[in-house]
């Protein structure tokens, strides 16, 4: 039993065979869904990616194997073939299979891919929704991501294309007149180009950005700034990946708003909830 039955609602079973994708969360583990933990306490096999958390695998059974398949951030992925072939092997080898993916799996996660992968090979999949980077990560940096009097609208897109270089099929003019604000992963590694793009499209070089990296993890860091001075400020704040970047009238909430830093600065060595205390009542 997961938690108290009180409510009378039973957990979904976990049969051989099936693959089950599980949207592991942006890094906190108390952002990992219940459907998740059911799922982990029976499967027989947990393939997970370099950005799953490793708190949230300890959760599976002693006796899971644990398959690692991160990939190597922002390069050509030729494993992904690979990576769909060993859930088909795990499946038809009568495993309960848990593929943990960073984030949510449907969000510049290839999760569509393993998906279609699976469902053609003839094998039964479950889909768990996470919460993802561009979500968990603005509210634990204190942005909303929608907000009447800032942004009614927000568009979410990725900094790399499929080759791993700045999205060059993306329309740059479309993007930067369409949506108040803007949430775009993968973007380190591309922002130089990717301010340029917004820039020469008409967004001001004084609209507020913030970077988010490592977002809902204690060594999380914001650096806030504008389109005209982000880069420079990256690169001097030594600002690693995983960030998402937002931009957007909304990211000056954040002064009002902060608190996830705050939280870990007087709770060291806490994970946003007392994980330990949540599981023991499992
Ligand atoms: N499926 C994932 C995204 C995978 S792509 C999701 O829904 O979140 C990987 C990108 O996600 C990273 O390059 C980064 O832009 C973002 N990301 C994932 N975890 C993050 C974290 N903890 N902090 C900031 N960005 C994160």
């Amino acid at each position: 039993m997961l938690f108290s039955d009180r409510e009378n609602y039973r957990w979904p079973a976990f049969p051989p065979g099936l693959v089950w994708l599980i949207g592991a969360g942006p890094g906190d583990p108390g952002l990992f869904t219940l459907h998740g933990v059911n799922a982990l306490r029976q499967a027989d096999a947990i393939v997970y990616d370099a950005l799953v958390n490793s708190r949230i695998l300890d959760w599976g059974r002693c006796g899971a194997e644990r398959i690692y398949s991160g990939k190597r951030g922002g390069r050509p992925s030729p494993k992904q073939k690979d990576i769909s072939l060993k859930l088909i092997e795990l499946s038809r080898s009568g495993k309960r299979v848990a593929r943990l993916k960073g984030g949510d799996p449907f969000v510049f996660g290839r999760g569509g891919e393993e998906a279609l992968a699976l469902v053609h090979a003839g094998v039964q999949i479950r889909i768990t929704p996470g919460i993802t980077a561009g979500i968990g990560g603005l509210a634990y940096a204190g942005i909303p991501a929608t907000h009447r009097d800032t942004n009614q609208s927000i568009t979410f897109l990725t900094g790399h294309d499929k080759f791993g270089l700045a999205p060059t099929e993306v329309d740059w003019k479309a993007i930067a007149a369409g949506s108040d604000a803007l949430v775009i992963y993968m973007a380190v590694k591309h922002l130089f180009k990717i301010v340029d793009c917004l820039m020469e499209n008409g967004r001001s070089e004084h609209e507020p950005v913030a970077i988010i990296s490592n977002a809902t993890l204690p060594h999380q860091q914001t650096l806030v700034s504008t389109l005209g001075r982000v880069c420079e400020d990256m690169v001097r704040g030594e600002i690693s990946a995983p960030a998402i970047v937002c931009i957007g009238e909304n990211v000056l909430l954040r002064e009002t708003l902060l608190w996830a830093e705050r939280f870990w600065g007087e709770n060291p060595g806490m994970y946003g909830a007392d994980m330990e205390a949540v599981s023991r009542n499992w």
